[in-house]
């Protein structure tokens, strides 16, 4: 038997769709309502057919995601448009901090053979990671990442079924 080319997929209710959010789950629709649900992160989504629109009912901020026949595609929000700008200040929040520090420690040097030589590159390490670790907490909770989920599934899949 051979296999059908994987051709567009309309967006029906009887369809089996990944799920936009954490991209693992799937969603599948709740009974007697217009809507899905994700099996793995638990968000529900309403759906609108005509518009081949999905949008996350569950959110303070919407979201929705066309569907083109093959995969997700994020719908631009009025007002909360993720634009080149913000990405700009999310990469200056994260090297420009540093960036000082380290200017500052090469500018003064601590005296060579000093105990605490070493302070200046684990600051500009730690400074680094600490701005970096801000900006990734902003994507996630742009996003609705589910580390949490994420993190679980993975501890499951390495510990040994019992
Ligand atoms: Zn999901």
């Amino acid at each position: 038997m051979s296999h059908p080319s994987p051709g567009p997929i309309p967006f029906s209710s009887q369809g089996v769709y990944r799920c936009p959010v954490c991209r693992y789950g799937e969603l599948s629709q709740m009974v007697m309502m217009e809507a899905f649900s994700c099996n793995f992160c638990d968000r529900i989504f309403t759906a609108n057919f005509d518009r081949h629109q999905l949008q996350l009912a569950d959110n303070a901020q919407p979201r929705s995601w066309y569907w083109n026949g093959r995969g997700w595609q994020g719908v631009q929000q009025q007002g909360s448009e993720f634009g080149w700008g913000l990405i700009l200040l999310a990469i200056a929040f994260c090297l420009l901090p540093p960036t000082i520090v380290w200017l500052g420690a090469h500018l003064f040097p601590p005296l060579p053979g000093s105990r605490l030589a070493w302070l200046p590159d684990v600051w500009v390490g730690l400074t680094l990671a600490v701005h970096g670790a801000i900006v990734a907490g902003f994507a996630i909770e742009y996003y609705q990442f589910p580390v949490w989920l994420f993190l679980r599934a993975w501890w499951r899949s390495v510990l040994p079924p019992r």
